[in-house]
């Protein structure tokens, strides 16, 4: 439920209303919008007795929440989530790029690629220093010495930086040096890492588990938003369908549902979507045209060598040309 305040209520009306929220058993989480504050009621497993509630001076009615997850509904917040990031705004009116190899492998490496996605207009370069890895066997990231490469990347291109927390193990260390800690599909319901990264100071892009649906992504964010960090990214990176014509299946109107039911910020990752770096750009396009608030792109300077995902990485021509062809596109 939702405990919606007058226009001319004061912090002090509000901090009645989050008190008598407190003695029925629950907690209260204000959110304050333009007009005015909302405090939205969480934790109540049924409808919440309101009368007392609405005989606090200050408040202006209440509102039931229909849907399970409360703090990213769109019904607690109407107006959509801007994530801004230096001068970068995530949510806002232009699509924001995020590109870069899947793992930092070296300092010459992710440099080499930083200065081309840079050059050709990208905003946030990505690169994991921590990997998850279906193959205990396979290539698991440079850990805290990607990490210093990173920080080296933003020094020396001006890109902000998104890189990959696996656990609560490291995700301290991430939050040291990233500008965005991305949760990656494998950890979309690993549940201390998502209180954790609800008390991180820096915004969490979560992606989409391969088997969930929108409403446990969807709770998933509420796990993060619970715990206090509004700055949440949600990204759609396809899931597992019958399908194998592609690595999994870019769940296209996942955008649309999204931006009808959450104020949160949504992007696409077309690479782990599809796969195939043929299908990148396209896939790309299709998602800036349908609303995304941004992409999130694999690219490499030489794909065939890369230790992880050569095969979806954009060669920096095709990441130039994928910059042009969606600078063309109306949203
Ligand atoms: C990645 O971004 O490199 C990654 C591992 O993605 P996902 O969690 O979507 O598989
Ligand atoms: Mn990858």
């Amino acid at each position: 439920m939702l405990v919606v305040m007058k226009t001319d209520a004061t912090e002090v009306q509000v901090q009645a209303v989050i008190r008598e929220i407190e003695s029925q058993g629950y907690r209260g989480i204000p959110m304050p919008g333009t007009q005015r504050t909302a405090v939205c009621i969480i934790g109540n497993k049924g409808p919440v007795e309101d009368s007392r509630l609405l005989s606090l001076d200050g408040v202006k009615e209440t509102i039931p929440v229909t849907k399970p997850y409360k703090l990213v509904s769109r019904e607690t917040h109407p107006q959509s989530t801007v994530i801004a990031i230096g001068d970068i705004k995530i949510g806002g009116e232009e699509p924001v790029i995020m590109a870069g190899p899947c793992a930092v492998e070296s300092e010459e490496q992710a440099l080499t690629i930083a200065h081309l996605v840079k050059q050709y207009g990208a905003q946030v370069f990505r690169g994991g220093a921590f990997k998850p890895r279906t193959s205990p066997y396979s290539f698991q990231g440079l850990g805290e010495e990607g990490l210093k490469i990173l920080e080296k990347v933003r020094r020396e291109t001006g890109l902000f930086i998104i890189t990959e927390a696996t656990d609560h193990t490291n995700i301290e260390v991430v939050e040291q040096y990233a500008d965005i800690i991305q949760i990656g599909a494998r950890s979309m319901q690993n549940y201390s890492l998502l209180r954790r990264a609800g008390q991180a100071s820096k915004p969490i892009l979560l992606k989409r588990g391969f088997a969930a649906t929108i409403d446990e992504l969807l709770m998933s964010a509420e796990y993060i938003l619970s715990e206090g960090n509004t700055q949440i990214i949600l990204c759609e990176r396809g899931i597992r369908t019958f399908s194998d014509n592609t690595r999994n299946t870019l769940d296209i109107s996942a955008v649309l549902s999204i931006k009808e039911v959450s104020h949160l910020p949504i992007v696409v990752d077309p690479s782990h979507a599809s796969g195939r770096r043929e299908y990148v750009i396209p896939l790309s396009k299709a998602a800036i045209a349908v609303g995304a608030d941004g992409i999130l792109v694999e690219v490499h300077h030489d794909p065939l060598h890369a230790l992880s995902d050569g095969m979806q990485s954009l060669y920096p021509e095709q990441f130039a040309r994928l910059m042009k062809e969606i600078n063309n596109i109306n949203r």
